[in-house]
C-alpha cells in the first residue's frame, strides 16, 4: 500500500488522454455514447440524477485493479455500480466514472465440502442460484432475484430468510476487494489482517473498495418446500401473529405483507397476509400448527421457492412502469415501537405502496448496517412506480413517514430513497460506529476515488 495517511485529493475529471491511458493499461473501453450516459445517470428511483463521466465494464479482477490503480495515481474518481436498483444516488456517478459490475457474472464451482459457493461480484441472484445443486441453497437471498450479488452485499441483503437467518451479507465466508489503491485483498472475517477491509466492505455502499469476487455460505434444503399462507383481519393481530411466529423455530421463511385491496361496497381495505415456509421438511409443532390453523397450505419445488415474485416484480420490464419513480422507504424499528406506531404508519402510506414487516435476526450482521439497539423490526413501505401526478404527495407522505421512524429510533436500511443526507445525518444514521465508517474510508480509500451522487465529496463523509 503507497501510503496510509488521508491524502488533500487534487481531483481531476477523466479526459481524453486518460481514456487513452486506460485502454492502453487495462484494454477497459471507456464508453462516452449519450445512450450509455443516460442509463447511468439516474438509478431504479429516478429520483436523483448525476453526471457520469463514462461507463468501463471490466470483466475481471485485474482491470478492476488496473481502473482503480490509475484512478489513484492521476487522482481520478470511480462510482461502482452493479445494476443501479438502488434509489439515493448510492450507484449514481457524480463527475466520476461509472464502473458497471454486471459483466463479471462468472459462477465457480460449488465446494460441496465447505458448502460454499464463489461467484463473481455482478452475478445476479438468478444467475446464482441457477448454478446450484437442488439441495444447496444460499442462507438469505433478497426477494427480487435480479439484483447483483456485491451490490446487495454492499446495502446488506434482505429477504424472506432475515427473520431466521439475518441478512445476507451475515453470510458471506469470503470477498476480494480491490482497495482505493488499486490493490487486491482476499479477505475475511478470519483473516484478522484483512478483516477490517471485509467489514468495510459488506453493507460500505461501494465507499472504501470494488468487490470483484464473492463466496457465499450454503445451507442444506429438502426438494420440497412446503409454504403456509394466513391472512389476518386486523393490524393487530397480524402483528401478534408475527410475534407467535417468530417465537417459534420450525420455519425458515417468514414475510408477511399488506396492501390495499378493493371492497365490494367500493372502499379500499387493507389486506394482511403472513407466509411461512418450512424447505428442510421439518414437521409443523403443535404450536405453529395452532397459529397456522386457518392457513392454506402448498407444496412448492425448492428450486422454485425464490422465484415466487416473479410475476409482481415482471411489471418492472414494462417500459412505462421502469421510467415512473419508485421512491422507496425501508428501515429498521425498534420492535416495541413498531406495534404503536404501526395504525399511524397506515394512515400515511399512498394506495400505491404495500407494507412488508419482517422481525430480524441481527446475529452475525456486520457493523455497517446500522440498526437500532434491541429486538429490531424491518419495515419495507414498495412501489412498483408512482405517476407523475401523484409524485409529490407520495413524497410528501413518505418523507414524513421518515421522520416518524427515524423520531422513534429507527435507522434507515440505505438502499431505497433517503430524503436527507447531511454530514449529522450519517452522524446520528452510524452513531457509536460512526468514527468507525469514517475510518474505513480514510484507510481503504486514502484518495476518494470512489465516490457517488449520495457521498460525493469528503466533506460528506465527515472527512475534512
Ligand atoms: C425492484 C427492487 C427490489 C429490491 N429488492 C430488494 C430485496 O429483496 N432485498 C434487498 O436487500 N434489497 C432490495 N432492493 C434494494 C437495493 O437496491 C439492493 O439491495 C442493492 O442496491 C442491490 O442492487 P444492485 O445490485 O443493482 O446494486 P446497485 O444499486 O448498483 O449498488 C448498490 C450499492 O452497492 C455499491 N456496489 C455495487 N456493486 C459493487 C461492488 N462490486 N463492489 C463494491 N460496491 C458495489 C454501489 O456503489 C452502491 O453503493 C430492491 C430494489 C429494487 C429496485
Amino acid at each position: 500500500m503507497p501510503e496510509t495517511g488521508y491524502l488533500e485529493p487534487m481531483r481531476r475529471i477523466w479526459d481524453a488522454a486518460d481514456i487513452r491511458a486506460l485502454a492502453r493499461l487495462t484494454g477497459l473501453i471507456v464508453d462516452t455514447s449519450p445512450a450509455a450516459l443516460l442509463g447511468v445517470e439516474e438509478d431504479h428511483s429516478h429520483l436523483v440524477c448525476g453526471r457520469p463521466e463514462g461507463i468501463v465494464r471490466p470483466t475481471t479482477a485485474r482491470q478492476v485493479q488496473g481502473l482503480v490503480r490509475y484512478a489513484y495515481e492521476q487522482n481520478l474518481t470511480l462510482t461502482p455500480r452493479g445494476l443501479g436498483h438502488s434509489g439515493s444516488g448510492q450507484s449514481i456517478p457524480l463527475d466520476s466514472l461509472s464502473v458497471d459490475l454486471s459483466h463479471m457474472n462468472i459462477v465457480g464451482q460449488v465446494d460441496m465440502q465447505t458448502k460454499t459457493v464463489t461467484c463473481q461480484a455482478g452475478t445476479t441472484w438468478r444467475q446464482l442460484i441457477a448454478c446450484l445443486p437442488v439441495h444447496l441453497v444460499p442462507f438469505a437471498m433478497p426477494t427480487y432475484l435480479d439484483l447483483t450479488v456485491a451490490g446487495t452485499l454492499s446495502t446488506g441483503g434482505m429477504g424472506t430468510a432475515v427473520s431466521r437467518f439475518g441478512p445476507a451479507a451475515a453470510h458471506v465466508a469470503a470477498l476480494d476487494v480491490v482497495d482505493g489503491t488499486g490493490e487486491l485483498h482476499h479477505c475475511s472475517a478470519r483473516v484478522h489482517a484483512n478483516s477490517r477491509l471485509f467489514y468495510a466492505a459488506l453493507s460500505g455502499l461501494g465507499r472504501c473498495g470494488i468487490i470483484t469476487g464473492v463466496t457465499l455460505r450454503l445451507r442444506e434444503t429438502t426438494p420440497r418446500t412446503t409454504v403456509f399462507r394466513l391472512v389476518a383481519d386486523t393490524v393487530e393481530e397480524w402483528h401478534q401473529r408475527l410475534r407467535d411466529i417468530a417465537a417459534l423455530t420450525d420455519w425458515q421463511h417468514l414475510d408477511a405483507l399488506c396492501s390495499l385491496q378493493s371492497a365490494s361496497d367500493g372502499t379500499s381495505v387493507w389486506r394482511y397476509e403472513i407466509e411461512v415456509a418450512t424447505d428442510i421438511g421439518l414437521e409443523c409443532s403443535d404450536a405453529l400448527q395452532r397459529i397456522l390453523k386457518k392457513a392454506t397450505l402448498e407444496m412448492i419445488s425448492t428450486p422454485d421457492f425464490p422465484t415466487r415474485f416473479d410475476t409482481r416484480f415482471a411489471a418492472l420490464e414494462t417500459q412505462h412502469i421502469d421510467t415512473l419513480a419508485h421512491p422507496v422507504f425501508e428501515c429498521f424499528l425498534p420492535r416495541h415501537v413498531s406495534e404503536v406506531l404501526l395504525p399511524q404508519l397506515l394512515s400515511l402510506v399512498p394506495p400505491e405502496y404495500m407494507i412488508r414487516l419482517l422481525p430480524v435476526e441481527r446475529h452475525g450482521s456486520p457493523p455497517f448496517l446500522a440498526f437500532p439497539k434491541g429486538e429490531i423490526d424491518l419495515l419495507a413501505i414498495l412501489t412498483l412506480g408512482i405517476e407523475p401526478d401523484r409524485l409529490p404527495d407520495c413524497l410528501r407522505r413518505i418523507t414524513r413517514i421518515d421522520d416518524l421512524c427515524i423520531t422513534a429510533g429507527a435507522k434507515r436500511y440505505p438502499a431505497g430513497w433517503i430524503p436527507d443526507t447531511t454530514l449529522d445525518y450519517w452522524k446520528t444514521h452510524y452513531g457509536d460506529r460512526w468514527a468507525d465508517w469514517r475510518d474505513a474510508k480514510q484507510r481503504h480509500d486514502p484518495r476518494a476515488v470512489f465516490t457517488s451522487r449520495l457521498f460525493p465529496s469528503r466533506s460528506e463523509e465527515g472527512i475534512s
